[in-house]
Order: C-alpha cells, then structure tokens, then sequence
C-alpha cells in the first residue's frame, strides 16, 4: 500500500463542513433542534481537516483535556466507538458538550488550522460521536468492587454528575440529592430544546443510573436537612455540593414588581422543565407576552427571548447597555437570534418598566449609552448619553442580567463563603467542612457546563484521596490493536487499580462479564 501522504494546510478541505440547519422562520416557532448535526459523510469531511499537529493547542484549550486529535483521527477511520472511549475518558457528556460549550474561546480557538483557515468544527465532530453511542446504545459501564463508602451529592447539574461519576467508578455507593423534580441543573430547566434537547441529558443521566448512581429528586438540601446532617447523622463518608448559581438579579428599576415581568431563570424553568410550551398537553401554562423585552445579553438572554418567540411573541427586543463586540453571548447564539428576528438594542439601558395601570406592563422607558473607559471587567463602561431618553411598547420584560450563588446551603450549614456568597474552597476544591467538598458555578459564579464538569472530577480526585481510595478511574476497554488495554491512557499493568475485581458470576447488567482475558487488575471490557 502507498504510504499516507501527509496533510498540509494546502490539502484539507479549505472551508469548515456547515451542519444542517432549520430555515430561521420556520424553527423560530418551534421548539425542534435548529442546528441538526453532521451526518457521517460531514463528519469525514470535517475529521479530514485536522492535521493532527504535534502540538495539540486544541488538547490544552479544553478544560477537561480531551485528546482531540486522537478522537478526530479515529472519526477519519470511520472507528466512531473508538473515538467515544477516547472522548469518554475525560468527558461524560459528549452529546452535550458538544452542542453547548464555547468550543470557539476553547479548543477551537487555538485550533492551528484555526491560524490560517477557519478551525476544524470540534464541538460538532465531538457531538457527531456523542449522538452516535447514544442512538447505539454505548456505554462504558465497567464493573467495579464496592468499597463500602457512602458519598452525597447535591445537585445535578454537570458539576454533581461528573463528580458523582467518578465516585461511582471508585466503588462508592452514590446518591444526589435534586431540588428539581427531573436531574440535570441547567441542562435541563435552562438550556432549551432547540439548542440541546432534554432527551439528549435524558440519555447521558441514564448511563449514570445504570452505573448505580441513584437521585433523589425533590429534594431540598438545607430544608429537609443540612450538609452536616449528611456527614454527622446519614452516614455519608464524603460530601459534594454543585448547587449552581442560579439565584436571579434584577436593576432595582421602578416597576420590577409589575405582573409581566419575571427573571430568565423562572421563564426558562416555566418553560423547559415545567412543560409550559407544551401547554395544553400538560397543566402548566405560562402567559406569553405579545411584545417582550428582555434585557441582557449573555446566553440566558439568547435562550429567553428565542423561547419568547417560540411561545408566540409578535416582537422580542433585545436591550443591552453595551455593545454587541462586548455581548456575553456566543457569536453562534447572536447570529441564531438574529436570524430569527429578535430585534437588537445596543448601547441602550432600562430606566424604568411602565405601569399599564392595572398593575401590568405597558411599556419599557431606557436611555441610550456610550462606552467611556474600560472598567474592572477589562470592557468599556458604558455611559449615560444625557436627554436620550426613549420609551416603546411591551407588555412583558425579562431579566437576564446574571444570576448569584443559590443561597440555602450557606444560609442552614457552617460552610465558609467568601464575600459574594459563593462557597470557598482551596484548590483541592474542601470546603471549610471536613469531608464536604463543591465546585462548579456555586464556587466559581456563573461559568460553562464543561468546566462545572472539570470541577466536579477535580473534586472527586480529592475526595478519593481523602476517603483513601487509590484512581480507580475504570473504564476498560479492547486495544483494537490487539495490545495490552488501557484505562484513561494509561497502561493497565503500570498501575494497581485496588478496588477493581473480576465480574461476579451472575452479576447484572453494570457487571458483565467479558470475553477478553482478565489482565492483574481487572478484564478488558466495555458494557
Ligand atoms: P447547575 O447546572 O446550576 O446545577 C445545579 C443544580 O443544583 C440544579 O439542578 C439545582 O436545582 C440544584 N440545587 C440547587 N440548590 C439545591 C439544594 N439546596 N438542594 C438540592 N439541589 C439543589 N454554559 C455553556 O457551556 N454553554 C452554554 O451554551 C450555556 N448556556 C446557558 C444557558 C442558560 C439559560 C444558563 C442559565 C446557563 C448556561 N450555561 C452555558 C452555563 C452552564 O449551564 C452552567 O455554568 C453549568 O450548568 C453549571 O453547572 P453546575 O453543576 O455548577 O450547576
């Protein structure tokens, strides 16, 4: 056989595979996915761009580390299994992350293609494979000894899961504990289902539960019992709490108490988790405004007034103090919004939300702004322009401003938070609680799905050292190869994974036994 030729910039497809789309008007009524993914010819095409450099920026601008290149290279070989275990040994969520994280600030935008054409599409290569094991069935479930200690999460968003993963793969027995009525955090009552829908973290919470972890749902830590109920009185050796940041801010503009004017939080939650578009089929009706104004513009935003749109707004403003170069939304998410025919209003702040006299909304009045001098974020401040005053017509407003630490664990424990109300930890991620550890946006603020994930691994790592259990990171698989089977990279017969033992005879399904010879430290298998 001739020899691969090497790849260049000059020999890949020049221009980035596009993804199927909805048409913008019509997806701007629905709540279907709008951007519909590759299909396996896109995804060749796609995997054919990366030039597998030895620098591997993309490796080191994921905050997980994924090995981009190895997955990608296994896309190109058509392995597509292959290529899940490479991305499920550091990442849980491929189907999500792939559709949610700001790949263009990460991997993508260090991308050395990415330095003379545009980056290789990694977030839709990683979601390509993600949606692949889900519509097959794959999962990496291995079999692991139970070690006898009990760990509790709270919350379940991507912090808790990917801690409470890691804990399970270490032979503990897990339990997260939900407020919600469904697991998922903003996964499932933020994000909305044209973007990532709730089947998808459906799919991925599904391969928790058959790992054995267990959620209790309806469930209010620091209500029904506190953090140090847990350790003290339920027998939890350790502790993890991903509470998120999703406690909501308003101006404190006159007319904030005005019926028709709510926080994203609550519109997205009435709408995704509470099933309010799906109204009459379920119970749960939301009011919908005909004329919306919604003031912010980071993803929440982009999220709330597409879901107005889709709820039935004739007109959905967008009002932002800044402008659109300084929006905190991804560039995706503008562009998605515009098309669809939200009506953008930079450099303009709210002043005051307009009585309709029977304690409704009438009106927005705001005043138009300029940038002066960069302020502490590093972005120009942006300042009243005086006499530019202006009102126009809306009958509902939503806030989307940024959110703040859910307040109740550091209300009803001892935890020590630090001078905004988030929880501080040193940088093993303990609290000021022996044995409670917390991560994700309740210790950071309000960040991103993969690095709450990060977190929540980092912690496991350091709960794992403090209940004295040894990596047991166990998820085995064939070397197609016919080499010895590796384990997150690392060669199995380098390393003593203690509390890893052979499948039982007649263990279910999390155990099944496998055809391939066991190895000193387990058997190579994958489910
Ligand atoms: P969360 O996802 O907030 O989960 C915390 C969970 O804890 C919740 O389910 C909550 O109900 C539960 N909880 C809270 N208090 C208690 C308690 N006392 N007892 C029991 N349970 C409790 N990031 C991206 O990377 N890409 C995006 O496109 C993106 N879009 C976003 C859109 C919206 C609308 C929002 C709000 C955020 C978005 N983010 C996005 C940010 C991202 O979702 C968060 O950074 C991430 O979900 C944080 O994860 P977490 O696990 O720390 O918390």
């Amino acid at each position: 056989m001739a020899p691969k030729k090497k790849k260049t910039i000059r020999t890949i497809p020049q221009q980035r595979t596009p993804p199927r789309e909805q048409d913008p008007l019509v997806r701007a009524r629905n709540f279907e996915e709008v951007n519909c993914g590759y299909r396996l010819e896109d995804a060749l095409r796609e995997a054919d761009r990366c030039l597998l450099c030895p620098e591997q920026p993309c490796v080191a601008g994921c905050p997980v580390g994924i090995n981009i290149p190895a997955f990608i290279e296994q896309v190109a070989a058509k392995n597509l299994r292959g290529a899940y275990d490479i991305i499920t040994s550091t990442n849980l969520l491929p189907a999500v992350c792939g559709r949610v994280c700001p790949q263009e600030t990460q991997c993508e935008g260090v991308c050395t293609v990415g330095e003379s054409l545009e980056p290789v599409a990694i977030g839709r290569l990683e979601r390509f494979v993600g949606d692949t094991a889900i519509s097959e069935g794959w999962t990496n479930i291995p079999y692991v000894e139970p070690s006898g200690l009990k760990v509790g999460i709270v919350g379940s968003g991507p912090a808790g899961m990917a801690c409470a993963a890691d804990m399970a793969k270490a032979g503990c027995d897990v339990t997260v504990f939900e407020a919600f009525h469904e697991p998922g955090g903003v996964l499932k009552y933020g994000i909305p289902d044209f973007r990532l829908p709730n089947t998808v973290v459906d799919a991925e919470i599904e391969k928790l539960v058959r790992l054995g972890i267990k959620f209790e749902c309806n469930t209010l830590v620091g209500r029904l019992f506190s953090v140090e109920q847990m350790v003290a009185e339920m027998g939890f050796h350790a502790v993890f709490i991903g509470t998120g940041a999703g406690y909501p801010s308003f101006m404190g503009i006159p007319g904030e108490s005005l019926n028709g004017v709510l926080s994203a939080n609550e519109l997205l939650t009435r709408c995704n988790l509470m099933h309010a578009r799906d109204f009459p089929k379920f119970d749960t009706p939301l009011q919908p405004g005909r004329q919306v104004a919604v003031v912010g513009a980071g993803n929440t935003a982009m999220d709330a007034m597409r879901v107005c749109l889709r709820l039935g707004a004739a007109k959905v403003h967008c009002i932002y103090r800044r402008s659109k170069a300084e929006a905190p939304a991804r560039a995706e998410e503008i562009h998605h919004a515009a098309e669809e025919g939200i009506e953008f209003h930079w450099l303009t702040s709210p002043l005051e939300i307009l009585d309709d006299g029977k304690r409704g909304v009438r009106g927005l009045k705001c005043i138009r702004m300029e940038l002066g001098e960069p302020d502490d974020s590093g972005r120009r401040r942006p300042v009243p322009v005086a006499g530019s005053e202006f009102e126009f017509e809306a009958d509902m407003v939503v806030f989307a401003i940024g959110t703040n630490a859910n307040p109740i664990i550091g209300q009803t424990s001892k935890l020590k938070l630090d001078r905004r109300g988030y929880i501080a930890t040193d940088e093993s991620l303990a609290t000021s609680v022996a044995g409670v550890y917390a991560g994700g946006d309740i210790v950071t603020g309000a960040a991103t799905v993969i690095e709450a994930m990060g977190a929540g691994r980092r912690a496991a790592r350091s709960m794992k050292a403090y209940l004295g259990l040894r990596d047991t990171d166990v998820v085995y698989r064939d070397a197609a190869d016919g080499s010895r089977p590796m384990l997150f990279g690392i060669d199995l017969e380098e390393h003593d994974f203690a509390l890893v033992r052979l499948p039982k005879p007649g263990a279910g399904d999390s155990a099944q036994p496998s055809a391939a010879p066991p190895t000193r430290h387990g058997t190579a298998s994958t489910q």
